[in-house]
């Protein structure tokens, strides 16, 4: 994928982004027509920002839904055989409660992600939200865990397409620490934040500038946990980093020493979410470090999270 295409779209994207905007309004549909609105909306479901990401870090991560129902996982996380999808939904929302806690605009955050919340489910490749919503003004949670295909699609665990409509956030039961589910909830709160305020829509940038608050977020509440440890390890290895050259990544030390800040890995699926987070965390603080003005740390920031988005480096480099 080239750097432009990440905000415009490949060209068969915008050839289903044309085709959804034509079909969708018809009241009925041919056969054909039917197909090609399915096609062209499965192709556009896949460019998702969790996906990108996990991309970036290699296909060696990757955790199939299948191992998770082997390993017992799905019924760990979800005693209330009624509603799975439910009680992984409160997994994650209980996770994001606890590491809240003294940052206002987390809380901030927390209480908009939670007002304007509505069920949802997929029927095919539709989202129908289960309660009522004023449009524009909600998005659905999705942990649709008959849907096969629609888990085995995610590469990550939470995934919020805002194009969808209504935009919908999946989520994906797995074994990770209420630590790590709770900050990968705060992240993806931030885009629910920005997109039903308008504010992603309203920024050139939109897309790459609201990864940089999320994670700004996600860092600093995983700074939080740790009383404050996490950035200064950070910031010490971050002086190692030549000026000019934001790219860099942990040296094996510093990774021990984080890692003992924070819970214990204990599953795949925690570790293909820690380490390109660390990674992403290190690099934000070497451009906190070599860059003075906050309108210059951001830039450093987006055209590091490009970088990575567009595969231009991988973001564990080698
Ligand atoms: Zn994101």
């Amino acid at each position: 994928m080239k750097i432009g295409e990440i905000f415009a779209g490949t060209p068969a994207e915008k050839a289903a982004t044309a085709t959804i905007a034509t079909l969708s309004n018809r009241s009925t549909l041919s056969k054909k027509s039917q197909n090609e609105l399915s096609q062209a909306k499965q192709l556009r479901s896949g460019l998702t920002r969790r996906r990108l990401i996990a991309s970036g870090v290699g296909g060696g991560l990757a955790v199939s839904t299948a191992a998770l129902i082997a390993s017992g996982a799905l019924r760990m996380l979800n005693p209330d055989h009624e509603t799975p999808g439910e009680s992984t939904y409160s997994f994650y929302l209980n996770a994001y409660e606890e590491v809240v806690q003294g940052d206002e605009e987390a809380e901030r955050m927390l209480d908009f992600f939670k007002q304007k919340r509505r069920k949802g489910y997929l029927r095919g490749d539709q989202i129908i939200a289960d309660e009522k919503g004023e449009k524009g003004d909600f998005y659905t949670v999705i942990v649709d865990l008959n849907n096969k295909k629609a888990m085995d699609s995610m590469k990550g665990f939470a995934q919020f397409k805002q194009k969808d409509t209504p935009p919908s956030l999946m989520l994906k039961p797995a074994r990770l620490d209420k630590k790590w589910a709770g900050v990968l909830l705060a992240h993806e709160s931030v885009h629910v934040y920005q997109w039903l305020n308008g504010i992603e829509q309203s920024r050139p940038n939109g897309f790459l500038e609201g990864e940089v608050d999320a994670y700004d977020l996600e860092f600093r509440l995983l700074d939080k946990i740790t009383n404050n440890k996490l950035k200064q390890v950070l910031r010490e290895q971050a002086t190692q980093i030549e000026k000019g050259k934001i790219r860099g990544r942990l040296s094996s030390e510093d990774m021990k020493r984080l890692s003992e800040l924070l819970p214990p890995i204990k599953s795949p699926e925690e570790y293909s979410l820690a380490l390109p987070a660390l990674t992403i965390a290190f690099n934000f603080a070497v451009a906190e470090l070599q860059y003075q003005s906050p309108i210059e740390i951001k830039k450093a920031k987006i055209d590091y999270i490009e970088g990575v988005f567009s595969g231009k480096f991988p973001i564990i480099p080698a």
